[in-house]
C-alpha cells in the first residue's frame, strides 16, 4: 500500500468511535518503533513531521524514512502529515514533496485572516489529492517552535463558518489539552494521596457543542500526551530533572476518541520513553558507547508505548 491521505481513515474512525494516532517522527528509531507497533496491532497511523523535525532531520530524509516504513508495513494505511504548518510556503513544499496531509496553523491570526490563509492552502492541496487540517483556538505550552503562554478555548460559534469558508478536511480545537510535558501548572491541579498532580478535566462541553454544529466532521486534538508517571520517575531517578511533569489522563482521551475526535497527537510520551530508556542505560552501563546498544531498547520502549496507546487509548488496534 502506498502512502494514503486521511479521508477514509477519518470516516471509518468517526463511524467506529475510535481515533487515529498521530505520532511525531524525527529519526529512524522513532519511525521504526511506531510503525512496528502499528503493524503488529494492525492499526492505521499518521506519521507527522513538524517544522522543527524538518529543520533537524531534513525533509528528504524524513520522507524516505516514512516511505521505507510503508514498504516494510504494506498491510497498514500510513499517512504523512505536516504538523503545525506555519505558512503557505511550508505547506506547499510538503504537498509538492510527498506529504499526503498538511496542517496550516493560522490560529494565531485574526479569524478572517485564518480563513483566508487556510482557504489558500486548501485550494492548493485539494488539487493534488492532499487533505488539510485547520485550527481554531490556541493551545498553551511549547512544542518545537509553537509556543503560547496562555491558550484560548475554541469558540463553537465560529466553527461552521470556518469549515464552510475554508473547505478544510479536519479541525484542531482547543478544549484544554496543551503542548509539552508540563501541560498544567501545579496551581491548576489538585494532588492525590501519592502527591501526584491531578489535572483539570478537558472541556467536553465545547467538544460536544462543536460536534453538534459539525455533524460527521473529524475533530483533532493536539497536545495529547499523558506524560506517564512511570517514565517521569525513570528520568528523574537517572539524573533527569522533570519535577511536576504532567499530561492529559488517558481515560479522557479514550472518551474523546469515542466522540467526534478522529486524530489524537502524541509526541511528548515518545520523547519521555526514549529519554528515560537512554538515561537508565547510561546510568547502568557507564562504559558502553555503541549507539546501537542504547537506541535498540529506546526503540523497543517506543514500540511498547505506542502499542498501549493503540489498544487502550485510541481504540484503533485491528482497524487497518
Ligand atoms: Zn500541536
Amino acid at each position: 500500500m502506498a502512502l494514503v491521505n486521511t479521508k477514509e481513515m477519518f470516516k471509518k474512525a468517526y463511524d467506529g468511535g475510535y481515533a487515529i494516532g498521530a505520532f511525531n517522527v524525527n529519526n529512524m528509531e522513532i519511525v521504526q518503533g511506531i510503525t512496528e507497533a502499528c503493524k503488529e496491532e494492525n492499526a492505521p497511523v499518521i506519521l507527522q513531521v513538524s517544522k522543527g523535525a524538518r529543520a533537524y532531520a531534513n525533509h528528504t530524509y524524513l520522507v524516505k524514512l516514512v516511505e521505507a516504513a510503508v514498504i516494510e508495513c504494506p498491510e497498514i494505511p500510513v499517512a504523512l502529515h505536516l504538523d503545525h504548518g506555519p505558512d503557505f510556503e511550508t505547506c506547499k513544499a510538503c504537498i509538492d514533496g510527498g506529504f499526503t496531509s498538511v496542517m496550516i496553523d493560522g490560529s494565531a491570526h485574526a479569524f478572517k485572516d485564518n480563513i483566508e490563509l487556510t482557504r489558500k492552502v486548501v485550494e492548493y492541496a485539494h488539487d493534488r489529492g492532499v487533505v488539510v487540517e485547520g485550527e481554531l483556538g490556541t493551545l498553551s505550552g511549547i512544542e518545537d517552535e509553537v509556543s503560547h503562554e496562555v491558550g484560548s478555548y475554541t469558540r463553537p460559534e465560529e466553527v461552521e463558518e470556518f469549515v464552510q469558508k475554508t473547505g478544510v478536511d479536519s479541525l484542531a480545537i482547543a478544549i484544554g489539552t496543551s503542548h509539552g510535558a508540563y501541560k498544567f501548572k501545579p496551581e491548576q491541579c489538585t494532588r492525590n494521596e501519592k502527591g501526584i498532580l491531578v489535572p483539570p478535566a478537558l472541556r467536553f462541553d465545547i467538544l460536544e457543542e462543536v460536534s453538534k454544529r459539525l455533524p460527521g466532521f473529524p475533530i483533532v486534538l493536539h497536545g495529547s500526551s499523558s506524560v506517564p508517571q512511570e517514565w517521569v520517575k525513570v528520568v528523574n531517578e537517572h539524573g533527569g530533572k522533570m519535577p511536576d511533569a504532567i499530561g492529559v489522563p488517558e481515560e479522557q482521551l479514550r472518551k474523546a476518541a469515542q466522540l467526534s475526535v478522529c486524530k489524537i497527537n502524541i509526541d511528548s510520551d515518545l520523547r519521555l520513553a526514549m529519554t528515560g530508556t537512554i538515561r537508565q542505560f547510561f546510568d547502568e552501563n557507564p562504559s558502553k558507547f555503541d549507539p546501537r546498544e542504547y537506541l535498540k531498547p529506546a526503540r523497543a520502549n517506543i514500540k511498547a508505548l505506542v502499542s498501549h496507546k493503540l489498544r487502550d487509548v485510541l481504540g484503533c488496534a485491528g482497524k487497518a
